[in-house]
């Protein structure tokens, strides 16, 4: 274990968005384009992820990095205007934070689990616990500060 923990590798438990089949990921190994062992498409962690009531805590439990989730709907215009920065944000830390969206309406038992009064919030969970929350629409850099002040 010791080794594991000097080591790159950083697992994550993500679910393939065509068959939604739970897959374990090496999110260090992005380059070798993991593929879902079930459908055998790839696995693409270069953007956020889906998450649902089902995978849910699955996902946040099961990743060795953190994960910052984006509650969001898709009536909500702030959430679209959050999305490109999530996308470029996830981008940017390819390998060293899972992001993960969840969308509030199709999703409710997690919404309420969480308490998500207000959208977009995005809270980043370390360890499978909450470690930092924010609300509403917000530039790159203060996703950056939640990320540090987790
Ligand atoms: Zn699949």
């Amino acid at each position: 274990m010791a080794d594991k923990a000097k080591g790159k590798q950083r697992k994550v438990t993500v679910s393939c968005q065509f068959c939604l089949t739970l897959n374990r990921v090496d999110i260090g190994r992005v380059n070798h384009s993991p593929k879902c062992g079930s459908c055998g498409k790839p696995i693409l962690l270069d953007r956020p992820v889906r998450v649902t009531d089902d995978d849910f805590q699955q996902v946040i439990k099961g990743a060795e990095v953190p994960v910052m989730v984006d509650f969001y709907a898709d009536w909500c215009a702030p959430c679209k205007v959050m999305a490109p920065v999530l996308d470029e944000f996830a981008h940017a830390h390819i390998g060293e934070v899972l992001v993960a969206k969840l969308n509030t309406d199709m999703n409710p038992r997690v919404a309420q689990q969480y308490g998500i009064r207000g959208i977009p919030t995005m809270i980043v969970f370390k360890n499978g616990e909450e470690a930092a929350r924010r609300t509403g629409a917000v530039p790159r850099e203060d996703l950056e500060k939640l990320l540090a002040s987790a």
